[in-house]
């Protein structure tokens, strides 16, 4: 990871890291007392960057890397559906509980405010299809953790895993070692 004197940095270097940090807003005491939350809707409504940003993950894992995308609801559906249309590959949503009509897998998980249930349909995936999969932040874990274990139990395998915004303090890339993350901003 490489670090420009401004302290930006990221797995992609410190460009991206830069692009991504120029669009993120802090949002204090939200959703509850103490969470900043970073609000990354800047970067989806800013086409050139979001361009960028959704180009670099491709270009991190190389387009013949997987099979399909994997996105987390809500704001991993966006980055998904960009990087499997750029790639022309399929987009698989991985939903908050009750939302799946057909059967389901489902993973329960302890968030950084709160608890949640992501499922995913059992014939979601392929057997054997490289899975990226996709969110916008990274913060305890819980949240990626519960997916990657959702993807391998429906059959497909994890090819590699992405976020916009990594929050380091949580410790979130220690939680899902010695699984790779790619983050392209680290704060
Ligand atoms: P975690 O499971 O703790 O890693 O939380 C990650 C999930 O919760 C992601 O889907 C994020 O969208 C969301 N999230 C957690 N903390 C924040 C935060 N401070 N700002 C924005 N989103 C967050």
């Amino acid at each position: 990871m490489t670090q420009t004197h401004t302290g930006v940095r990221g797995d992609s270097g410190p460009a991206v890291a830069e692009l991504v940090a120029g669009r993120v807003l802090d949002v204090p005491d939200f959703p509850k007392p103490g969470i900043v939350f970073k609000d990354l809707m800047p970067l989806f409504a800013d086409g050139a960057v979001f361009r960028e940003v959704v180009d670099g993950i491709i270009a991190h894992h190389g387009r013949e890397s997987f099979d399909v995308v994997a996105g987390i609801e809500a704001r991993g559906f966006v980055v998904a559906a960009a990087i499997a249309y750029a790639t022309g590959v399929g987009v698989v949503p991985v939903r908050k509980a009750g939302k799946l009509p057909r059967a389901t897998h489902s993973a329960s998980y302890a968030l950084e405010y709160g608890e949640a249930t992501l499922e995913v349909h059992q014939d979601a995936f392929t057997a054997g299809h490289r899975v990226l999969v996709v969110d916008d932040v990274l913060a305890t874990g819980g949240t990626a953790g519960a997916t990657l274990d959702l993807v391998e139990r429906a059959g497909g395998t994890v090819s590699g895993f992405t976020v916009l915004l990594e929050l380091a303090f949580l410790g979130g890339r220690e939680r899902l070692a010695p699984r790779p993350v790619h983050a392209l901003l680290t704060v």
